[in-house]
């Protein structure tokens, strides 16, 4: 079987990005392992920014539609001996997620994009030039294409087979991921509403709506284990008086909490969505945060792809530049500063609040000076100088990856020689997994 494109996975990144091929009048072929009544069931409720709907032009969701839950329209988050409250406005929908990802397939389907459920990729092919040139399923089926799309999310399926000097293989392992414990339940006093999401990063647990009025999330999110994460949410939950309820059901899936492969693309292949590691480092948000490289690339593709071409890696070198460059860049900052960040004392975190350091009201505007906000805080005994030497250091450390990120090369030449910085610079900012102390 033939086709342009085809993408391992069919959830939130492979899906929108197949249909922006499919507008473009490509043949795409999106396989996806699991069958179409199980597609995603894993999660349930998401919470959707409502400005993503405009920025990657897709249907807002509605009321009365079947993946719409409510909305809320601001965002709260508390230090970690919890006095001090932060609030940002930020409007986010609730959805069902399944639902909504049968929607966006609906809108691929009439752009003519094809899918096929039950169908599990095994293999790469290659041509005689050693290009890749499709792919074959675990039933032995062969499909070719011009361009591989890995979609398949955190397993990296395709990734994962690489050999090739420009696309790491890793795996995302234990310290990669976030393991995620979601408890969906009913709250014993019928009085309080949880119409809004309250995180507490210094516990990286939250409290947020979900589809019965009475009823909330709370969250959790650690590294190394699930076992570690319900250790994560047990301390939580003895820091901070949450409102009493009844447990209807859990929820425990992972997500990547790592930096993203240096480079996205090679000959005939290209990487989106969880397979790349594309979440948003403060909150681990996917969908749009992974929308953000499918909506430059799908138009890099459809250049390369042009007049039946093979796209090479030095045409598709584009979609590393524009994303290392812009989102790339500010989260690989983010990252390395989030580090220093959460690596201190409940005290220390909240004395950060109370100065609007890393954590602050979007009306408030923070200190003018960081380093003698801190200083002020160490003197007056409300911030540890070992805390304070952590912090300087992550904000310094992200300073300087933000840099190198922004010089991201323009062609694949100057890849290697920007790679050993890089890796160097990442070695110096370590993981948030070196933050763990207690497992
Ligand atoms: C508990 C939790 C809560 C979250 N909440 C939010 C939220 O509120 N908002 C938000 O924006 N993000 C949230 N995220 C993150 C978000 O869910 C993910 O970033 C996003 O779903 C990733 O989409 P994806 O398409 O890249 O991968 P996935 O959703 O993982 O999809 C990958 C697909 O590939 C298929 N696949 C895998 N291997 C193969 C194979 N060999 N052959 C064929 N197909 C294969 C799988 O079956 C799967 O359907 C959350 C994550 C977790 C874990």
């Amino acid at each position: 079987m033939n086709y342009d494109v085809v993408i391992v996975g069919a959830c939130t990144a492979g899906t929108y990005f197949s249909n922006l091929l499919g507008m473009a009048g490509l043949k795409v072929l999106v396989i996806d392992r699991d069958t179409e009544e199980n597609l995603s069931k894993r999660l349930d409720i998401v919470h959707f920014t409502a400005d993503s709907y405009a920025q990657f032009g897709v249907e807002p969701a509605k009321p009365g539609d079947e993946d719409y839950v409510r909305t809320f329209e601001v965002c709260y988050s508390k230090s970690a001996l919890n006095q001090h409250l932060k609030t940002n406005y930020l409007k986010v929908d609730v959805l069902h997620l399944p639902l909504f990802i049968k929607k966006l397939r609906k809108r691929a389907v009439e752009n003519q994009v094809e899918f096929r459920f039950g169908v599990c990729f095994d293999e790469l092919l290659y041509d005689d030039h050693r290009r890749i040139c499709g792919i074959r399923t675990t039933d032995g089926e062969e499909i070719y294409a011009r361009l591989v799309v890995d979609a398949s999310g955190i397993s990296a399926v395709v990734r994962r087979k690489l050999d090739d000097p420009y696309v790491e293989n890793f795996e995302t392992g234990p310290r990669d991921k976030f393991y995620v414990l979601l408890k969906y339940v009913e709250l014993l006093d019928k009085s309080i509403k949880i119409e809004a999401s309250t995180g507490w990063p210094y516990y990286k647990g939250w409290i947020a709506p979900q589809h019965h009025e009475g009823g909330a999330i709370v969250g959790v999110g650690a590294n190394l284990s699930f076992d570690y994460a319900r250790k994560c949410m047990a301390k939580f939950e003895n820091a901070i008086p949450l409102p009493e309820y009844r447990l209807q059901y859990e929820e425990a899936a992972c997500t990547p909490y790592r930096r993203p492969p240096f480079s996205f693309v090679t000959d005939g292949f290209l990487v989106i969505g969880d397979a790349a590691c594309l979440t948003k480092p403060i909150n681990g948000e996917g969908i749009p945060s992974a929308w953000v490289q499918c909506t430059p690339a799908a138009q890099v593709v459809i250049e390369a792809m042009a007049d039946g071409k093979y796209p090479t890696r030095e045409a598709l070198w584009k979609i590393n530049t524009l994303y290392q460059r812009g989102e790339g860049a500010a989260y690989a900052n983010e990252r390395a500063m989030l580090i220093g960040a959460v690596d201190m004392s409940p005290r220390d975190n909240d004395y950060m609040f109370s100065q609007g350091i890393v954590f602050r009201s979007d009306d408030e505007p923070g200190p003018d000076n960081l380093v003698v906000a801190l200083l002020k805080g160490v003197l007056k005994g409300e911030f540890s100088l070992a805390a304070f030497a952590a912090l300087v250091k992550a904000v310094l450390k992200g300073m300087m990856l933000e840099k190198h990120y922004k010089n991201y090369p323009e062609a694949p030449e100057g890849y290697p020689a920007w790679e050993r910085k890089a890796l160097k610079l990442w070695a110096k900012a370590g993981s948030m997994a070196d933050t763990v102390k207690d497992a």
